[in-house]
């Protein structure tokens, strides 16, 4: 068989020899544009340095390359004056050339055709040659672009600007310093090696602010020499074609086009960002993939390729997002520069969202521990001598005067057995049931405000007093099972989506109209094309609905709550004024995020000035609509920040749902993502609501600022069917 490869990266090395070695009577020949000694970049890490995968695959070289290898394991974190080390991480690292030496000697000996210097222009004309043509091209690949209308790729830059360097500076570990100066906050990336490796990387604001934008080769070293002067201890700082980048972030629709035999491999197909230290790995996995396509299919090219691609995606993407939250990270790390140098560091090693709070426990006990004293002193000022204090989920959390004891919350979803709002039993029941599970917080279902506001017929409410009659009893029998557990309510008020069947007939189905009552919104536009056309408010309308709110917080303090939380997300009715989606109002209540926000605000305003002082208020926040040209995450920074300012103790993060046609992420982690996002930017206490499952969930979360409190759905307890 005739192979072609274009690319003498690791990746298309690694494949040339792997693809060699098992056929040696194919004709691989390999096309380098650079010279064979020349090679960019300086070290590069391994995050396992086992290597069992290139083992299996090639001994030799496994052998050679683990022979070259400095290991490690701590990372040491430079961080606002303090040093932390937190260990137990296992590192290799080799230099890129040495890599690349051992591959290119290795391709020569097994009889790959190698042809350096030599630069591909025409990848068409090579795949019309070859019966496999190989784009092992690297990020910026012509084999993707050539064939990109069947690739479909969809490539982006991350937001910020780093540069690669070496220094003759030891670094005896993996190494993060984070540097704030006049222009700005830096972030290294330094590690062990022949020569040291050490990544410059910066907002390009910062890179502006320092000139670096015009600074010459020599300048620019100065400056970042000068900078780190007290950890480069006199080293200069080396450069191989100084410049400054933005990291690409590739991905493709697929990596194989079976109609003319040609495969992307490594950086061509997928970018990881450099501070995960995979991007290398993935390359030399994609090539083991490759060859063992052909190892399960050998007389079937397309098939190959076809196993290729689907024994790899997985593995690929799951790191991709690791690789997308790390990149996230160092690209804002200005917003986690308020949390202290412990909860910094916790949050930057769990980023990634691939070690968690146990899994720094296995790696390094000692940190943990360290970690944990630190954590109990600063909440309640307790436990910092002990030599193991009480995980951060056990923590209270002090919000005014109401302490929840611990971080773990209860939120039932709604039902839907009331009578004229009158809890049912059930209802009532839930919340004792919950209470006496020993959670810190538990929460009602959305309660309405009014009849009207009401999401089904049998949708709970506060707006009588024998609703609130029903309600303090329920809290009674909450704290007979729980003297701890503190009590949230939530109100709501449903607008436009209203007067709907019970979730069991399908979300947002309308009542039969002589059952329906009539709805209120931002604008009259109805939530679904088979919705109720809702009435937009008017003055007097936004006034009793004010008021509304007002009366059932009275009622809800009456009942003895401790916390309040009202609802903001969702596409209820206060939502319907966030969101552009749902607001087309042209008076001082639509238009800006400013304005969209008054009537919300001026709601939150009321309901402050009844409930106690003492006690917190809480709003259920969008994180975005999930929709073009809709809320998303700036907003709810602005949003959040409003709030703050009026008083607002905790927001508890949920997103979509504001039109009946968002396009929600399906991801695990996204709510907890959005919660970080917007407990940092905005600096405020926040709830995630992520369905976390396990307590190494809520002390990752909340160790790590992710979170302050966290809604809980431990598998033993079936929150919804109490
Ligand atoms: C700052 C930085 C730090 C990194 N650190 C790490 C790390 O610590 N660990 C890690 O695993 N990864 C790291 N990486 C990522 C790693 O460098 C890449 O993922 C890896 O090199 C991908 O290998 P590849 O063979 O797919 O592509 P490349 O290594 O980019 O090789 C592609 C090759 O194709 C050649 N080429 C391109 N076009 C043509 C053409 N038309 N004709 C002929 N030849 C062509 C190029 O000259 C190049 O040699 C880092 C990357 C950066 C930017």
């Amino acid at each position: 068989m005739n192979v072609n490869v274009i690319g003498g990266g690791p990746g298309g090395l690694y494949a040339s020899l792997l693809l060699k070695k098992s056929n040696p009577d194919w004709d691989i020949t390999l096309y380098e544009r650079d010279p064979a000694d020349n090679t960019y970049g300086w070290g590069i890490v391994f995050s396992d340095s086992t290597l069992s995968a290139l083992r299996e695959a090639d001994y030799r070289t496994h052998q050679q390359i683990t022979d070259r290898f400095i290991e490690w394991d701590p990372i040491d974190v430079h961080y606002d004056g303090e040093y932390i080390r937190c260990g137990g991480h296992r590192f290799a690292g080799m230099m890129r050339a040495d890599l690349k030496d051992i591959l290119r000697d290795r391709c020569d000996e097994v009889g790959v055709e190698m042809h350096f210097e030599t630069d591909v222009d025409d990848p068409n004309a090579l795949a019309a040659e070859s019966e496999l043509l190989v784009g092992a091209d690297g990020a910026r690949s012509i084999t993707r672009e050539t064939f990109s209308e069947r690739f479909k790729p969809r490539i982006t830059e991350g937001n910020a600007k780093f540069a690669w360097f070496g220094t003759a500076k030891p670094f005896d570990v993996f190494t993060f310093i984070f540097r704030e100066n006049e222009d700005g906050l830096w972030r290294i990336h330094a590690y062990p090696g022949r020569k040291s490796t050490f990544i410059v990387e910066c907002t390009e604001e910062t890179w502006r602010n320092a000139g670096l934008d015009e600074k010459s080769e020599d300048d620019g070293l100065a400056y970042l020499e000068d900078l780190f002067a007290d950890h480069l201890n006199g080293y200069d700082l080396e450069s191989k074609l100084y410049g400054w980048r933005n990291f690409p972030i590739v991905k493709n629709r697929t990596w194989h086009h079976d109609d003319e035999n040609v495969v992307l491999l490594g950086d061509a197909a997928h970018t990881a960002h450099f501070s995960i230290g995979s991007g290398t790995k993935m390359a030399m996995e994609d090539a083991i993939a490759l060859y063992e396509g052909f190892e399960e299919h050998p007389e079937d090219e397309k098939a190959a390729i076809r196993w290729y691609e689907k024994e790899r995606r997985p593995a690929v993407e799951a790191l991709q997002k690791a690789s997308r939250h790390s990149r996230r990270y160092f690209e804002t790390v200005e917003r986690y520069t308020n949390l202290e140098p412990q909860q910094f560091v916790f949050n930057m090693l769990t980023r990634s969202g691939r070690i968690t709070y146990d899994e720094l426990g296995i790696r390094d006990r000692e940190y943990v521990d360290e970690f944990d004293r630190w954590y109990a002193r600063r909440t309640n000022g307790t436990e910092a001598e002990r030599a193991v204090a009480t995980p951060p989920m056990h923590q209270p959390l002090s919000l005014r005067d109401v302490t929840v004891p611990n971080r773990a919350a209860f939120s039932p979803t709604p039902s839907s057995d009331a009578t004229d709002g009158v809890p049912s039993e059930r209802q009532l029941r839930r919340l004792s049931d919950l209470g006496s599970e020993g959670v810190g917080l538990v929460m009602t279902e959305p309660v309405s405000v009014s009849s009207i506001g009401r999401i089904t017929p049998g949708t709970p409410g506060l707006y009588g007093e024998e609703h609130g009659d029903a309600w303090a009893s329920a809290v009674e029998q909450t704290r007979k099972a729980s003297d701890r557990t503190t009590l949230g309510i939530e109100l709501v008020h449903a607008g436009q989506r209203g007067a709907t069947k019970p979730r069991a007939y399908g979300l947002d189905r309308p009542l039969p109209d002589d059952d329906a009552w009539d709805l209120l919104s931002a604008s009259a536009t109805p939530y679904t094309s088979s919705s109720q056309i809702p009435k937009a408010m008017d003055a007097d309308d936004m006034k009793r609905v004010r008021e509304r709110f007002a009366y059932a917080v009275q009622l809800a303090d009456q009942a003895g709550f401790d916390l309040l939380q009202l609802h903001f997300g969702h596409g209820y009715l206060l939502s319907s004024f966030l969101s552009p989606r749902t607001n087309e109002r042209d008076d001082e209540y639509g238009g800006s995020l400013e304005n969209r926000l008054r009537y919300p605000l001026d709601v939150f305003d009321a309901v402050r000035a009844v409930w106690p002082d003492e006690k917190p208020v809480s709003v259920k926040l969008p994180a975005t609509d999930w929709a073009p040209d809709g809320y998303d995450l700036t907003d709810a920074f602005a949003a959040g920040a409003r709030l703050e300012e009026h008083g607002c103790d905790l927001l508890t993060v949920v997103a979509g749902q504001t039109t009946a046609n968002d396009r929600p992420k399906f991801d695990p982690d996204v709510l907890g993502n959005y919660c970080e996002q917007i407990r940092n930017e905005v600096n405020v206490p926040a709830m995630s609501t992520n369905y976390l499952t396990t307590s190494d969930d809520v002390n990752t979360q909340v160790g790590g600022a992710t979170a302050d409190l966290c809604q809980w759905y431990p598998e033993h307890v079936d929150v919804n069917s109490l």
